[in-house]
């Protein structure tokens, strides 16, 4: 087994590190509001430069690499700019992937190029008022009428639905779980309407939308069906993505307390030379350094399959690892760390969502006793 990275892992790796560079990042981006323009100059960079498609099919631009390299692209930005790394997150690992995967010959001609060159952008909206973890209670119907599709419900804590231009929305074409499909719907469309914006404490904006008779001409149905078990079967490399954004936001983290504890002198020493102090440094690596393996793992796919288990086990260890090491990094800044002059609140605040987004740790804890035991458990009453 070679833990090296392939020589073209390593020139995407490279290619970040150029984006940086050319871009004037020294450290941490001070950009922090997720509507900054300068994020989308640098999503604009980053599709001229190839690595918004890297996951995504050649026929249409990208680069087909496997899901080692997204991870590896989105890690390395959310190092020095989070808010950039979240966009590209959107692109290489978000909802975009549902349609180069599944969508029709048309739906891909249509929407991966202007993705990839950050042109353009998905999100994605499964989550209601009803309908969390307990994802297959979704009520959002779709009726076919003639060529098109009429959407009711409403959807909850759907994120970035302001700044994107598809929603890729999950909705049922009839009572079983089978029945759950996904249909990809304008967010300028007739009939939708948005909440007031409300704010996660990570700062991204979540909205209500409530469908009202919204029409979806039917080639922009993703699945009239089966999506559920689809979805499940894809989403790992989604998963794999945010973590290797809260891992790289927290290497962040890391490497600020390493030269703060270098740098602070209590007792006429630096701080590092106390001894708890190099306890919390060597957790904090070695937390990270685990979730990262498992995460790399969980991105080779077989026969075109993740594997649940290690997708489940990579997304608790990279989310709560992330948790761990930026609280710990306040804890070695003192005072100082638990204010809002340094960043270090911040990247806490932005990392602490992701053990709820995208499936709880319980549920993922539940999964993988479910692998481990070769049952699948009826959380039902
Ligand atoms: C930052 C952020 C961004 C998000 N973005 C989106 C988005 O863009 N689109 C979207 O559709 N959704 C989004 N979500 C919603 C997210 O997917 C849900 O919050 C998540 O699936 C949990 O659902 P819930 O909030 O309804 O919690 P609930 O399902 O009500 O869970 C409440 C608690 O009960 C526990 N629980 C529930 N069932 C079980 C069980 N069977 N076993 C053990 N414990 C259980 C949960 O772990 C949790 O602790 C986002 C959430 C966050 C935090």
């Amino acid at each position: 087994m070679d833990f090296n990275l392939s020589g073209q892992d390593q020139s995407i790796a490279d290619a970040v590190r150029s984006f940086r560079d050319s871009r004037g990042y020294a450290g941490l981006s001070p950009i922090r509001d997720p509507k900054d323009p300068r994020v989308s100059e640098n999503m604009r960079e980053l599709g001229r430069l190839g690595l918004l498609g890297v996951c995504l099919p050649k026929e249409f631009g990208g680069q087909d690499l496997p899901g080692l390299s997204g991870v590896l692209i989105i890690e390395q930005l959310a190092q020095f700019c989070p808010r950039t790394a979240t966009s590209a997150l959107m692109s290489i690992g978000g909802p975009g992937l549902f349609v180069a995967k599944w969508g029709t010959a048309d739906q891909k001609e249509r929407y991966l190029p202007a993705l990839m060159r950050g042109e353009s952008s998905f999100c994605i909206s499964l989550t209601e008022p009803n309908a969390g973890t307990a994802l297959t209670d979704l009520e959002t119907s779709a009726r076919k009428v003639g060529d098109k599709v009429i959407l009711n419900g409403r959807k909850t804590l759907c994120t970035g639905v302001d700044d994107t231009n598809h929603i890729l929305t999950f909705c049922r074409f009839g009572p079983g779980v089978d029945d759950i499909g996904a249909v990809i719907v304008d967010s300028n469309a007739a009939g939708l309407t948005l909440s007031e914006p409300r704010e996660h404490m990570c700062g991204a904006q979540w909205f209500e939308l409530t469908f009202d008779d919204v029409e979806v001409l039917e080639r922009d149905v993703l699945f009239f069906g089966n999506a559920f078990k689809l979805l499940m079967a894809s989403y790992s490399l989604e998963r794999a993505s945010s973590g290797a954004w809260v891992v790289g936001v927290a290497q962040a983290a890391l490497d600020l307390a390493l030269q703060y504890s270098l740098d602070r002198k209590q007792f006429g020493r630096p701080i590092c030379e106390f001894e708890m102090v190099q306890g919390h440094l060597a957790d904090m690596y070695l937390k990270l350094e685990q979730a990262r393996l498992l995460l790399y793992k969980s991105t080779f796919v077989k026969n075109g399959v993740a594997d649940q288990l290690e997708s489940s086990s990579a997304k608790i260890a990279a989310t709560e690892a992330a948790c761990y090491v930026t609280d710990r990094a306040i804890q070695i800044f003192g005072g100082i760390g638990a204010s809002r002059q340094l960043p270090l609140e911040w990247l806490y605040r932005l990392v602490r969502p992701f053990t709820i987004a995208g499936g709880t740790s319980d549920i993922h804890r539940s999964m993988i006793a479910g692998s481990l035991l070769g049952r699948r458990f009826n959380h039902r009453a």
